[in-house]
């Protein structure tokens, strides 16, 4: 390039960046008072998932407590108590979480489900765990540990507790639940989903749903797919054996980034979801929560997600949705009415109940 023209060039480029730059004289921010501000953010962050918790933990207990009899043989004892140590959080909210919930370097109760038996004997927030079962526990995987053997059982767990300064013995009895826990995931997408053993909802879904009728049909819902065996079915219908970790089943929008076994795993896809629909709605009326107006749950997912009105894929549309749900929600109705047990019909007991009777022949 000759002398002239590159001089030309270098002008031109400053022009440019001058005139991208920002024109406004702003203020000089004093940055001891943003490390304050975030700080406070922080703080304002934790809260706000523990109180998301606290809702998701008292839904979910009581959806786990009054469906055990349709849980078959998969339960679990607990306690309704959540522990750890400041290490077992992100770094940048450490500071914040230790302000809030007083987590330190000891294993510290951070959380305790509404209807547990923790609450219930009196253990609080801040509590520091010592020793379970007699076993002193100095970290997280030793009382983990201990904590999974005493909870085994199912019988009563003798907890050593430090609260403020003063030693404690408690005796905790656990309580029987349907095996599946519930975590809480902060990300800000409206989802929830199983897999097989568990279920992760996530923070933007605990926004969305505007009452804990609404979410106890969201748990109830994937309370259903894991007891249903919707998860291992999937995956035996899956062709070749393609990865299938990757297979929540995203509620709403049935994202499935697992290409290779799609086409398998959705053969059943969109009656498993009615299924869970209909099973969750009964586990949701069992639970002793409003259903009448699940439905409507429905037509706000369908605003949020207009393409998924009429669109199913591997989920039945939203439209679809409402509609079953809605004739689910009248039989649970009836049956109130009537006075019987809330027990979801099967297809074997349909036909059962249809099969020609044969007459007793006496021997
Ligand atoms: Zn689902």
């Amino acid at each position: 390039m000759p002398k002239k023209c590159a001089v030309l060039a270098c002008c031109l480029c400053a022009m440019l960046l001058s005139a991208c730059a920002p024109q406004a004289n702003l203020p000089v921010l004093d940055t001891s008072r943003v490390g304050e501000e975030a700080k406070k953010q922080q703080e304002l962050a934790v809260r706000d998932y523990m109180s998301k918790l606290d809702r998701m933990d008292r839904v979910g207990w009581a959806l786990r407590s009054a469906n055990l009899e349709l849980c078959g043989d998969v339960v679990s004892y607990r306690l309704g108590m959540s522990y750890a140590v400041a290490g077992d959080f992100p770094k940048e909210y450490r500071e914040a979480l230790q302000g809030v919930l007083k987590v330190g370097d000891r294993v510290t109760v951070y959380q305790l489900a509404a209807g547990g038996p923790a609450l219930a004997a009196g253990i609080q927030k801040g509590d520091v765990l010592l020793a379970v079962g007699g076993k002193p526990v100095a970290n997280k995987k030793e009382t983990k540990a201990a904590m999974d053997s005493a909870l085994a059982k199912g019988t009563p767990v003798q907890l050593t507790l430090e609260r403020a300064g003063e030693r404690r013995e408690m005796t905790v009895t656990p309580a029987k639940l349907c095996g599946y826990d519930i975590a809480l995931k902060q990300n800000t997408m409206i989802n929830a989903f199983a897999d097989g053993k568990n279920i992760t909802i996530y923070t933007g879904m605990m926004k969305f749903v505007q009452s804990d009728d609404e979410l106890a049909a969201i748990l109830g819902h994937e309370l259903a797919h894991n007891n249903q065996g919707h998860i291992k079915a999937k995956q035996g219908n899956a062709l070749l054996g393609a990865l299938l970790l990757d297979l929540p089943v995203a509620i709403l929008t049935g994202v499935n980034p697992n290409v290779g076994g799609r086409i398998g795993a959705n053969a059943y896809s969109q009656e498993f979801e009615a299924e869970a629909d209909y099973v969750g709605l009964y586990f949701t009326a069992r639970a002793g929560y409003d259903i009448s107006n699940v439905p409507d749950l429905w037509r706000r997912m369908a605003v949020e997600n207009p393409g998924a009105i009429t669109m199913g894929s591997t989920h039945p549309s939203t439209s679809a949705r409402f509609v079953g749900l809605e004739a689910a929600a009248a039989e649970i109705e009836n049956k109130r009415k009537a006075g019987q047990a809330l027990i979801p019909e099967t297809k074997s007991a349909q036909v059962a109940k249809s099969a020609p009777k044969v007459a007793e022949t006496p021997q």
